[in-house]
């Protein structure tokens, strides 16, 4: 198979992230459903791609560049009404506050909203920087805007976004990057580091070719895990869950006339709309003592009601893991690192394929435990 578009950023990480998904979106070419957050970082985006579209060193005023973010202001992907019009104010004032820090010293960027396409190793590329400034010394600044709540601390330094922009930059523009931001707009913060050296330079290219490699060569089966499942749009369609929703309405009778019904939905998606408000919280926090820990190169540190120790996790990924069970088959260490998947293992049981003997000695060893698991949507 032919890639069926150059690769970007997003489309490499959804690969890695599941194959199957990638060719969901990509190969058959199903739109994912719209989210509100991507809606509004695009907002702001085009708002202050404006903003920054002078050929003089002289901003918009305020009302120019709040008329525009109205005129502009991407709509799908939010619950209702009041939640756009929460986000459409968050942005308003991010945008106020930008433009109070930045108007006064306005200059015209080196590029805004650059789009670069190129080749590497025959392997087509694409992707667009949000800003490119020139430092004094005449290399590139490189800056990409993020309107997210938190940065992930740790981030900055291996994020394979901006090594891929310092990477298409010096390909496409000749010219040495010397640092790479992240712009926080929330807190109007900019977090800079230095040019990425070349181990992290070479970690992508590998990355770049390997995808290209996997992806023309068909490999694109499901990589199911639990956290990325949850919210995968392909989940009905997957050929990992698609036996669950069989004969299931695609649209579920709305609870009208069942307000005890109503009530218990209601407390359930609030519920769990706090733990994962929770969740990501303890995340953060998380990478951002992650990140301390290892700078001052402690392995353990006391709060004053907790204690939390580090220890190095280190994660092999592999792209052919057929050839990597095939070398451990020939050593005899099959064994050793064979572990039954649940989804796969369930779906072999409840699909209707299974050897009648096999299913029987299978279901010997094991219990059907019926868990209705819910799906919840924001209305
Ligand atoms: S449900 Fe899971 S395995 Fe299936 S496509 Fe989505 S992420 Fe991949």
């Amino acid at each position: 198979m032919k890639l069926p578009r150059p690769l970007s950023h997003s489309s490499i990480s959804l690969y890695n992230e599941c194959p199957q998904k990638y060719k969901f979106k990509y190969v058959d070419k199903i739109p994912e459903k719209p989210r509100h957050f991507f809606s509004f970082g695009q907002s702001v985006h085009l708002a202050l791609e404006y903003f920054y579209s002078k050929t003089e060193p002289v901003a918009p005023s305020l009302e120019a560049l709040l008329k525009h973010y109205r005129e502009i202001w991407v709509k799908p992907g939010y619950r209702d009404e009041s939640q756009e019009a929460e986000y459409f104010e968050e942005g308003r004032q991010i945008l106020t506050r930008f433009y109070d820090k930045h108007a006064k010293s306005y200059h015209v960027p080196f590029s805004v909203e650059y789009n670069f396409a190129f080749e590497h190793e025959g392997i087509p590329l694409t992707g667009k920087v949000d800003r490119i400034d020139k430092l004094p010394d005449g290399r590139l600044s490189i800056l990409d805007y993020k309107t997210g709540k938190k940065l992930a601390a740790g981030r900055l330094d291996i994020d394979a976004q901006l090594t891929m922009y310092q990477f298409a930059c010096e390909k496409q523009l000749g010219e040495e990057v010397g640092e790479l931001i992240f712009y926080h707009l929330p807190t109007l913060k900019e977090h800079r580091t230095v040019r990425r050296g070349a181990p992290l330079v070479k970690e992508l290219t590998a990355r770049i070719v390997n995808t290209a490699e996997a992806i023309t060569k068909d490999k694109l089966d499901p990589k199911p895990m639990d956290s990325v499942c949850r919210w995968c749009d392909y989940k009905p369609i997957c050929p990992i869950f698609k036996d669950q929703y069989a004969g299931m309405p695609e649209t579920p009778a709305k609870p009208a006339g069942e307000p005890e019904l109503a009530a218990l939905v209601d407390a359930y998606g609030a519920a769990t709309a706090k733990i994962e408000s929770a969740k990501k919280e303890a995340e953060a926090a998380g990478a951002a003592l992650a990140a301390a820990l290892k700078k001052k190169n402690y392995a353990r540190a006391f709060g004053e009601k907790f204690e939390v120790s580090l220890s190095p996790a280190v994660k092999w990924e592999f792209m052919d893991k057929k050839k990597v069970l095939e070398i451990l088959k020939t050593a005899g260490l099959f064994d050793q690192v064979l572990a039954p998947s649940a989804p796969l293992v369930n779906k072999l049981l409840e699909g209707a394929s299974l050897d009648k003997d096999l299913r029987a000695r299978l279901t010997e060893l094991g219990e059907r435990v019926e868990s209705p698991e819910l799906k919840l949507k924001k209305l």
